[in-house]
């Protein structure tokens, strides 16, 4: 969900409306612009930004054969683009497309100026354990993301920057809009989540419990349902032989293409 859409959905909430017709700002989504239902009208292409972990002087994870994580990540991460973009439906942005450092918060702010519906960082990182391995997926822990969402609902600047004046609003309301948004990512998240590693898990090794939930500051955008996504460990020999093959990282890249193209076509995302 954009911002935009947000906004249709709080307008949607009868109980906000009267509070927030008068704040709409020129430019947003008006509930008096057009005779259809919100969330009826046509939607443009949904948009999908990819993160590939690390870069620059920040290789991520090192294999036991040198493999740099930053390196398979970036490859998994374009072909993954190249895949789900190829038929038009939905675009596909990546933070970066060379080896080049970028900082976590800069990332997830990338994905929210970008109005992306759903953020995804790639990554192949190590365990302690050198025998995990397998693919494994995070959103935020419930926890960090209360918290967070707490934090910014005192920022006066995260509903405007949803497309709400809040200046005008009474507090409670203000805190209502801030909890439906980060509950409405938050439940897009781990549905995107869901889908994702049952899918994905038809076709390659899962780690044992897959579905994890962790305080990453990328996947902190408030507004934007956001998962990371650990295709394998480099510190197991098996992962590591396969994320060093690039027919392996192809047929990776194509069931996370496969599966990300159910997600961004059906609800929430569609
Ligand atoms: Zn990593």
């Amino acid at each position: 969900m954009n911002r935009r859409d947000l906004l249709r959905f709080a307008l949607a909430v009868p109980a906000l409306a009267p509070f927030i017709s008068v704040t709409v700002r020129a430019g947003a989504a008006s509930p008096q612009d057009g005779t259809r239902a919100p969330g009826k009208r046509p939607r443009g292409p949904r948009l999908l930004m990819i993160d590939p972990g690390h870069g620059g002087h920040d290789p991520g994870a090192v294999g036991v054969h040198g493999t740099y994580e930053k390196d398979v990540v970036l490859d998994i991460a374009k072909e993954v683009t190249r895949l789900v973009g190829r038929n038009g439906g939905i675009n596909v942005k990546l933070t970066r497309e060379d080896d080049s450092f970028i900082d976590l918060r800069e990332r997830m702010e990338l994905g929210r100026r970008a109005g992306a519906d759903l953020f995804l960082s790639i990554h192949a990182d190590s365990a302690p354990n050198r025998k995990a391995r397998g693919l494994s997926a995070y959103t935020l822990s419930e926890k960090a993301s209360d918290d967070f969402a707490a934090a910014i609902a005192k920022q006066e600047n995260f509903a405007g920057g949803l497309g709400v004046d809040v200046s005008d609003l009474d507090k409670n309301v203000a805190a209502i809009l801030v909890d439906l948004a980060a509950r409405h990512t938050r439940t897009a998240a781990l549905h995107a989540k869901q889908t994702i590693v049952t899918g994905a898990g038809k076709d390659i090794q899962l780690l044992e419990n897959p579905m994890r939930a962790a305080n990453f500051a990328v996947l902190k955008a408030p507004d934007v349902p956001s998962l990371l996504i650990e295709t394998g460990f480099l510190s197991n020999a098996q992962d590591e032989k396969l994320l060093r093959d690039p027919a392996a990282r192809k047929r990776i890249a194509g069931i996370l293409a496969r599966e990300l193209t159910r997600v961004m076509t059906a609800s929430p995302f569609a």
